[in-house]
């Protein structure tokens, strides 16, 4: 009720709006009145479809006042002829206050109705418009009276041949037809027109059953069946329907496809095919009246037969009953495709791909830039141990002669005790108690060239660092033992302040002698141009906190401003230089987690100190004594 309110409503307010418009506008224009004669009332699709379609091509297209009325048969539920009679006589009365220029009866019992008392109805100049109805169902002689048609022509045969295309094993058609008379009528005619189908085909005519058990029958079909849903206006308990809403509720409990008769049933659940577009018939009915409106005698106007549509099918209902596309016939219509994955999300996918590549190109570019790292960082301390041994060979060069006098020394000693010993031995007897000292001499003078070699021999090996306990003091006393020598023949006096009992340190001890041995050479090529009695270098350790500082200074010219620059690689002054011992210096200081740092003393000359931390086990313990 409240539908069909709004519904006269919103014509009343529109027909006030349009009435009202010329009396402003112009005196002259003349508004049109036409009467739409509904069959069901304001709310029975396809018959409203096709009215709404009617009135809004009209009013969009006229472009003159227009005054529109509309009244109803509403044959579904007043179907008798005292009925038609109380009609008759409301709308001449009403004809007396308002007389239409046009008359539209939509629907076949609408356009019965008119064709049977148009006498009665209206005067002879009242044009008619026929619509949406089959002409075929109007008495011949009602064309003949001022009138014309616009409407379709319904094969029934081809709504049973469109079932069978779709889904060819079917065996059982269900109907859903109302019981009114009008849809009575269209049950003779299916059944009458379907005869031929029914040695392949078993129609089930559900037009006696209240709708709620029509409902439940379409829920329980046997396999290979279709629901045709045909007209739903009064079902067999006296109830009137929207077949539009019954259809919604039909296919939403319906276990087989469903098929219907008219085009904007597509959406509501019907699967599909030669549809009748009743709009369309709405909107050709309004442009001829507007011919008629403007002057156009009606019977001169040529009736207008529209029939089906091209073949147009929901492709929702396609998938949910898996009929496949190859059944559709050629030059067919799917709508409501539902863009698969790909089209929703194509920008989407491509992106979110396009990220996961790009991700895993990156990981695979940092991936090989690692791999290249490593490789690149074990070849960097390959040779930075090759260069390492290098500089330890270049600096055991350098010593090279002193060695040589160290060695000397104990050999010399030796060759001249075993001379003396043939001495004593060619006299007779020989002095045995001098022998045993001359061989004795000969022993401790060896042990000291074995030492020497022995020294040398550690340092120049190289190899892997190993790590142990050492003190300071005793690493800094081996370098001093291998390089006295050296720094004599230099001139060079050396100064020792070395604290006793300093706590252990943890490194390895061949590094550490190089990095002694560096910092010594240094400083005694720094005071290489000073005069010998001012060549002093300065050793001296100590603790601080929790680490051992060593500190070596120079009585030399001091270091330049820029005192980072001397630790880096291959920066050099002298000729010969290689430039790499303090850099290797302080990589050696590095790995023993300490610092080295190089500064200019107050009274001349550079002071090189490195600190390294105290042995872990040497915490809290006592401290050693070297
Ligand atoms: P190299 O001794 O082969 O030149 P180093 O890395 O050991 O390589 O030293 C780099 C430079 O630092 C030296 O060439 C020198 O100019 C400077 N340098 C090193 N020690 C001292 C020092 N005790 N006094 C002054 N300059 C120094």
């Amino acid at each position: 009720m409240a539908r069909l309110g709004s519904r006269f409503g919103r014509l009343v307010v529109h027909g006030l709006l349009l009435v009202a418009l010329p009396s402003f506008a112009s005196a002259a224009a003349e508004t049109r009145r036409v009467l739409v004669i509904h069959s069901f009332g304001n709310a029975a699709p396809p018959f409203t479809t096709h009215s709404t379609a009617f009135e809004s091509e009209l009013i969009a297209k006229m472009g003159e006042p227009l005054d529109l009325d509309e009244v109803s048969l509403d044959v579904a539920r007043y179907t008798t002829l005292d009925m038609e009679e109380a009609l008759i006589e409301l709308m001449r009365k009403r004809q007396t206050r308002w007389q239409p220029d046009l008359v539209v009866p939509i629907g076949l019992p609408a356009g019965a109705f008119v064709a049977k008392y148009r006498d009665r109805l209206f005067p002879k100049a009242t044009p008619i418009i026929y619509s949406g109805m089959d002409q075929r169902r109007l008495p011949p002689e009602a064309l003949q009276q001022n009138a014309t048609f616009v409407g379709g022509s319904l094969d029934l045969a081809a709504l049973v041949e469109d079932m069978l295309q779709l889904a060819p094993a079917t065996t059982n058609i269900t109907v859903i037809v109302g019981a009114s008379p009008f849809e009575q009528y269209w049950t003779a005619a299916m059944q009458r027109d379907w005869v031929s189908f029914t040695n392949r085909v078993r129609f089930t005519w559900l037009n006696d059953l209240p709708f709620d058990q029509m409902l439940e029958r379409v829920a329980t079909l046997p396999p290979r069946s279709f629901v045709f849903f045909a007209l739903l206006m009064r079902d067999a308990a006296g109830v009137t329907h929207d077949a539009d809403e019954a259809l919604r509720r039909v296919q939403a409990v319906a276990n087989a496809p469903i098929n219907g008769v008219f085009q904007h049933q597509l959406g509501l659940g019907i699967v599909g095919g030669r549809l009748h577009r009743v709009e369309r018939q709405g909107t050709e009915s309004a442009q001829v009246a507007i011919r008629i409106l403007r002057g156009e005698p009606a019977s001169r106007i040529p009736p207008r037969v529209i029939g089906a549509e091209s073949p147009q099918y929901d492709w929702r209902q396609l998938q949910r009953w898996n009929i496949s596309a190859d059944r559709l016939p050629p030059g067919s219509q799917v709508l409501f495709r539902e863009p698969t994955v790909w089209e929703r999300y194509r920008w989407r996918i491509i992106a979110v791909v396009a990220l996961v590549l790009g991700e895993a190109v990156l990981i695979l570019v940092l991936l090989v830039n690692l791999i290249q790292r490593r490789r690149l960082e074990a070849e960097a301390r390959r040779l930075a141990a090759e260069l390492a041994q290098l500089t330890r060979v270049n600096t055991l060069g350098a010593l090279s002669g002193s060695l040589a006098h160290e060695l000397n020394q104990p050999l010399g000693i030796i060759l001249s005790n075993a001379q003396a010993a043939q001495e004593l031995l060619a006299q007779y007897p020989p002095d045995t108690a001098e022998l045993k000292d001359i061989l004795a001499d000969i022993v401790k003078a060896d042990r000291r060239a074995g030492e020497v070699i022995e020294r040398l021999r550690a340092l120049f090996k190289g190899g892997p660092s190993s790590r142990q306990k050492l003190w300071l003091n005793a690493v800094i006393e081996d370098v001093l033992r291998l390089t006295r020598a050296e720094l004599l023949s230099r001139g060079v006096s050396t100064v020792c302040d070395l604290t006793p009992e300093l706590p252990p340190v943890t490194g390895d001890r061949v590094q550490l002698q190089q990095l002694l041995l560096n910092l010594i050479l240094n400083a005694a090529d720094a005071m290489a141009a000073k005069s010998p009695g001012k060549r002093r270098l300065h050793l001296r350790t100590m603790l601080q906190g929790e680490r051992v500082r060593a500190s070596v200074r120079d009585e030399g010219e001091g270091l330049p401003a820029d005192v980072d620059r001397l630790f880096q690689p291959l920066y050099t002054t002298k000729p010969q230089g290689l430039g790499m011992g303090l850099a290797i210096c302080r990589s050696i200081v590095d790995a023993h987690g300490g610092r080295l740092w190089a500064e200019n003393h107050s009274e001349g000359g550079a002071v090189f100190h490195f600190e390294l931390p105290v042995a872990e086990v040497a915490r809290g313990e006592g401290s050693g004594n070297r």
